[in-house]
């Protein structure tokens, strides 16, 4: 049976060529565009160049214009599956929003490229080839949206770039890709437990993220401490403390009910209340912060940032931005 695949390009290295310089960006049509069907006619693909933005320019309102489009030409179209093409530095974002707002089972597959169209080795039309296979996979059903790149499928949930060159950048860190493509075979050999979804119809901002370090200043975390500010998340130290110098900062953002959310800086495990000294996680905690579980910074600020849009507030957001691994 054809399998009938929505395509939405929205730009990034995948749509971009290289000039006689070396230097890298966007022409006025995306190289893609081409290869009209180059898959085969088990596939119908129905492509739009919704974007054609370098993913740094990418952002919330970008995130729900693609989450919109979906949902319509899932109503309209009975389409079977959704590839998007993606610039790569704010792809993990995009593909997390996805899985947090859209409620479908059909597959959502995110892909990108490293290396431009032009470029010696270039990795965009064969990872788009692999997103479209997984898209039309029944396999991929209910998986829950899923980047694939360099032959591994991995979870929007948790992968995330981790190299600023290699075409084997997208990882997942702590428990590694749910699937392989092997030649045209779409494997998966793993699965998400949970899965949550909310309906959100626009998206609120002011949510912002920060990072400690040794010796963090307060300073910025106090200017966060106004009523304009909606959220904000912290990449902490280690297994979820932070230095005592902004503990201050921390009470005056909780007095004025601005959910402050811990993940750690650390890539591989999870926050947890461990530490019982001053600026320990056990004391975060009772001052009132919500410590996500799984997620790095940039997901966890997605998470924040769907749960406010969606009207969640108080102990019903601290229970949604908290839970992630399953
Ligand atoms: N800077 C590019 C972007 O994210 C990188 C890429 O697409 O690989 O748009």
């Amino acid at each position: 049976m054809v399998k009938k695949i929505l395509v939405l390009h929205t730009g990034g290295t995948i749509a971009m060529s290289e000039d006689e310089n070396g230097a890298v960006a966007p022409g006025a049509e995306n190289p893609l565009n081409q290869f009209k069907n180059p898959f085969g006619s088990e596939y119908e693909l129905l492509i739009e160049n919704i974007f054609n933005i370098p993913s740094p320019h990418m952002g919330p309102a970008e995130m729900l214009q693609l989450k919109k489009r979906i949902m319509e030409a899932y109503e309209k179209d009975q389409i079977d599956g959704v590839v998007i093409t993606h610039g790569t530095d704010t792809l993990e974002e995009t593909a997390y929003f996805l899985d947090l707002t859209v409620p479908l089972k059909i597959p959502i597959v995110l892909t990108g490229a490293m290396r431009s169209a032009n470029e010696i080795g270039s990795d965009g039309l064969y990872n788009f080839k692999t997103a479209i296979l997984t898209a039309a996979s029944p396999e991929a059903r209910g998986m829950g949206v899923l980047v694939v790149m360099n032959d591994e499928i991995h979870t929007a949930r948790y992968v995330t770039k981790t190299h600023t060159t290699n075409v084997a950048t997208f990882r997942t860190p702590t428990f590694g890709p749910i699937g392989l493509i092997l030649r045209d075979e779409v494997r998966f050999f793993e699965k998400l437990l949970h899965h949550v979804s909310l309906p959100i119809d626009q998206v609120v901002d002011h949510v912002y993220l920060f990072k400690a370090y040794a010796g963090m200043d307060p300073e910025l975390l106090e200017m966060a401490a106004t009523s304009k500010t909606n959220g904000v998340v912290i990449e902490a130290l280690g297994a979820g403390n932070l230095p005592p110098r902004v503990l201050s900062a921390l009470e005056k953002l909780l007095a004025l009910k601005i959910p402050v959310v811990l993940v750690s800086r650390s890539f591989n495990g999870i926050a947890q209340e461990v530490y019982a000294y001053p600026g320990g996680g056990v004391q975060l905690k009772q001052m009132g912060v919500t410590f996500c579980h799984g997620l790095n910074g940039q997901k966890a600020r997605i998470k924040l940032l769907v749960g406010l849009s969606a009207g969640l507030s108080g102990k019903e957001l601290a229970t949604f931005v908290s839970e992630a691994i399953s």
